[in-house]
Order: C-alpha cells, then sequence, then structure tokens
C-alpha cells in the first residue's frame, strides 16, 4: 500500500478564499494521511468541511483526528465535518498539549459552546474517542503498521509536532512552531530525521520574520535548513501567510526551489503519494 498524503488545508491564521488566493487555496490546517483503508487526519482546520464532504462520497465511516493544537484556524472546521454528525460512524480525536487544561474534549466542547456556536459537541451522533497524550509521547496503537512519534513544539499555548512512521515512509508534520534565527531546533531536527516528507511552518520569510518574533512560526528557508540538516528527501512549505497572495506564493515557489531542489509548495488538494 502507497502512502497518500492530501492537503485539503494550507494557509495559516485565518482562512483567506480570496479571488487572490485560489492557485495556493484558502483553506486553514487540514490534512489526510492515508494508507489503504487507514487515514489519519492531520489539524481541523476550515479545510476539514471539504474532506468530510469527499469521504461521505468515497464511503468511509473511520479516522483518527491528529491535533498539533487548538488555535482557531487549526480547529475551526472541526464543527462543520460532516461525518461526525453520522450514526455508524467511527473517528479517534487527539491532542499532546491539554493534558493540563482540561484535556482535548472540554476544549472542543467549549468551541462548540453557546452564545459562539449554535450546534453543542453532544450533538455528534458518530462514535467519538477523545484522547489526551503528552508531546513527546510514541503512539503505537493508532493503525498496524504505524508509529506515531511526537514532540513539542515551540508555540505561544503549546503545539505538538508529529512523526508518522507508516509502512517504511516516514512523514513529518511540524507546525506551528517558532524558530531562534542563527540556530537549529535539535528537537526539531530529530523528529523530522530522514524523513520522506517534511510538513513544515513557513508562515514568513528570513527577509520579514524580525517583527514577527514571538508569534510562534517560522520561515520557509528555516524549513530547508532544518530538512537538510535532517536529512530530510522532500519539504512542504506550509501553513501560508494570507497576506500572501498567488502572486507572492508564486515568488516563494521559484526562491525555495532555486534554494534547495527538495522544496514544494502545498496546496489545496493538492495529493503526494510516497
Ligand atoms: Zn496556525
Ligand atoms: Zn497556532
Amino acid at each position: 500500500m502507497a502512502v497518500e498524503v492530501k492537503f485539503w488545508g494550507v494557509r495559516g491564521s485565518i482562512a483567506c478564499p480570496t479571488p487572490d488566493h485560489m492557485i495556493y487555496g484558502g483553506n486553514t490546517s487540514c490534512i489526510e494521511v492515508s494508507n489503504g483503508p487507514n487515514r489519519l487526519i492531520l489539524d481541523a482546520g476550515t479545510g476539514l468541511r471539504a474532506l468530510g464532504q469527499n469521504l461521505m462520497q468515497r464511503g468511509e465511516t473511520s479516522g483518527i483526528l491528529l491535533l498539533t493544537h487548538t488555535h482557531w484556524d487549526h480547529i475551526c472546521g472541526f464543527p462543520f465535518f460532516t461525518p461526525f454528525y453520522l450514526p455508524g460512524h467511527k473517528f479517534r480525536v487527539m491532542a499532546g498539549h491539554l493534558s493540563d487544561r482540561g484535556g482535548v474534549r472540554q476544549v472542543l466542547a467549549s468551541q462548540m459552546a453557546a452564545p459562539t456556536f449554535p450546534v453543542p459537541l453532544a450533538a455528534l451522533k458518530a462514535d467519538m474517542d477523545y484522547v489526551d497524550f503528552r508531546a513527546g509521547d510514541t503512539l503505537t496503537d493508532l493503525y498496524p503498521g504505524l508509529v506515531v512519534r511526537s514532540g513539542a513544539l515551540k508555540h505561544p499555548d503549546g503545539a505538538t509536532g508529529y512523526r508518522l512512521e507508516w509502512d517504511g515512509k516516514i512523514v513529518c508534520y511540524v507546525t506551528d512552531t517558532e524558530h531562534q534565527p542563527g540556530q537549529l531546533d535539535q528537537s526539531v531536527i530529530d523528529l523530522i530525521s530522514g524523513a520522506d516528507l517534511v510538513i513544515y511552518d513557513c508562515t514568513y520569510t528570513d527577509e520579514n520574520f524580525a517583527p514577527k518574533v514571538g508569534w510562534g512560526h517560522s520561515t520557509w528557508q528555516q524549513g530547508v535548513r532544518l530538512c537538510q540538516a535532517a536529512g530530510a528527501r522532500q519539504l512542504a512549505i506550509f501553513h501560508h501567510d494570507p497576506e500572501n497572495t498567488d502572486p507572492a506564493m508564486a515568488r516563494i515557489e521559484a526562491e525555495a526551489k532555486q534554494a534547495w531542489a527538495g522544496c514544494l509548495v502545498a496546496r489545496d488538494e493538492m495529493t503526494l503519494v510516497l
């Protein structure tokens, strides 16, 4: 079986579905990683809605959602994932940063509480399982042939990076995270070592990073440096700044590919087969 990675949302911070963002896409973070009938969903940004429609068309009824963290752009698709409302469907929702903050179920319930949302979490009719772990844990009981390693990222309120080792392929998902200019984060290098694909927080560029220090994000140039130091094969530039319209993204894509042939820029509904 091949491991397939499909990007359903590639933007950071807030959805931006304007005519100037149609080529690269305006949905926020959501990625489907599948291996035959088994599927992980990475984050629940606005891209999750379209994934839900797609799963219903395909007759798929289950999955495991791994959240990096629970900032809006990574969870605002959660209440709009239709399969959650359907009896006979089965999902597990996992997060690594909330054990000391009430747990993932409570945080998602507060997201869907009045007066900011009209449908409560209790309205979900699928078989739902909410699991908290601690960033740094290794998860081995998700699917046969899959080992998920995790690590804490540097981000306000915490975030969890993931390394998926699945039937000989390694996919890493490292967003949202901030780097120190001039330094390589050894914990990120360890997480992405030898990966086939690294999906990394490339919100900014080295050129415009200085005023954004403390905001919890990184740059595509840092992604290249980390991948090269870690012996990773491919960098998917991800979590695009909504300020970057299609022409700006095209310039980043050209520069990044010039800097390192292993770069690609993630777009909404792009599929990679590993
Ligand atoms: Zn984000
Ligand atoms: Zn965030």
